[in-house]
């Protein structure tokens, strides 16, 4: 019997697991697909606090992991298959063995949202990707012009990554302004190889008669003009949705499938807790998760002592 069970590796996942784990509870970690989560897809983060010249995201991770299993978290690469929350406690099913937990913090993150327009998916890995740190520097991007789609934080890393390589960089976004925070705006708008492309959507990912890509079409928002641009690859960074599924129907949502708290980090079953992205649309940060995932952790240790 596990006493607690942190399902989810990023920035929340270990913060939780290094609290946990501080308070002598010998937390498992279960990391899921992506061990670290999203933030080891990123470059430099400039903006977790202690790290005046930037940490690259991935190192960022290890060093979380490796600073919660120091104090006793364990580790597993499992994939959550299916919760059972209907009494305590709780049984997990991963990668066909189940787990039984006093306590359960649900830390499973986000992940990239799709366009959802003809060709973005028959031409993934073939030009439509997702990460520029993952895929920019792939020789089909070499010295050709590249097209990112999106207008927020994200949007302006991957354009901006992508002038290592690119030859220049059109940033598609559906308005005439960017999202992004200031600096993040100033940097990328100001860069030469970076062009944008305002009020304009993809309406189509070319060329699947040819499975790779060549082009996208777009349309001009205000005044309906459809294009062609040329293009050897295409990076959506549209934002994200949250990784709830496995919770449908047992943990209360919003309408947008974010994990809704009812009390401090605490979900409507109690005993189950929350933190970082999956439960929050507004701040999305990776030191807000964290903060988030230290929450949750104490309220599981005070739940623990209230209700051995
Ligand atoms: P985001 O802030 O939600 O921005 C998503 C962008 O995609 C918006 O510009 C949005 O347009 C556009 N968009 C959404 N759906 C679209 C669609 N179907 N078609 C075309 N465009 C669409 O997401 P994000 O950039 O991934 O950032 C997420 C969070 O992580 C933010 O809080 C951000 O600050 C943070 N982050 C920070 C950094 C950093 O500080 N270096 C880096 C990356 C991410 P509208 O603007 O019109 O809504």
């Amino acid at each position: 019997m596990e006493k607690v069970v942190i399902i989810g590796s990023g920035p929340a996942g270990w913060t939780a697991a290094l609290y946990t784990a501080r308070a002598q509870l010998a937390p498992l970690v279960l990391t899921g697909q992506q061990p670290g989560g999203l933030l080891t897809t990123t470059s430099i983060v400039e903006n977790f606090p202690g790290f005046p010249d930037g940490v690259d995201g991935y190192e960022l991770m290890t060093r979380m992991q490796k600073q919660a299993e120091r104090f006793g978290a364990r580790t597993s690469f499992g994939v959550v298959e299916a919760v059972d929350f209907s009494k305590r406690p709780f049984t997990l099913t991963v990668d066909g063995e189940k787990v039984v937990a006093q306590t359960v913090i649900i830390a499973t993150g986000a992940s990239h949202k799709h366009l959802g327009v003809p060709g973005e998916n028959e031409l993934e890995t073939k030009g439509v990707t997702y990460c520029a740190t993952c895929d920019g520097a792939l020789p089909l991007f070499r010295n050709q012009p590249l097209v990112v789609v999106g207008g927020g934080d994200s949007a302006c890393e991957e354009a901006l990554y992508l002038t290592r390589f690119g030859s220049e960089i059109f940033l598609v976004h559906r308005r005439d302004s960017l999202r992004a925070s200031k600096i993040m705006a100033e940097r990328t708008l100001g860069h030469p190889k970076i062009k944008p492309v305002w009020d304009s959507v993809v309406t189509e990912v070319l060329d699947r008669t040819l499975d790779t890509v060549n082009g996208v079409r777009l349309k001009n928002v205000k005044t309906g003009e459809e294009k062609t641009l040329l293009c050897a690859g295409v990076f959506v960074a549209v934002g994200h949705v949250p990784n709830t599924k496995l919770f449908s129907g047992k943990i209360t949502m919003d309408e947008n499938h974010f994990i809704v708290p009812q009390q401090g980090t605490m979900t409507n079953v109690p005993g189950v807790f929350v933190a970082g992205d999956c439960a929050d649309h507004v701040y999305r940060q990776a030191v807000t998760a964290a903060g988030a995932g230290c929450a949750a952790a104490i309220d599981a240790e005070r739940f623990l002592a209230a209700n051995p």
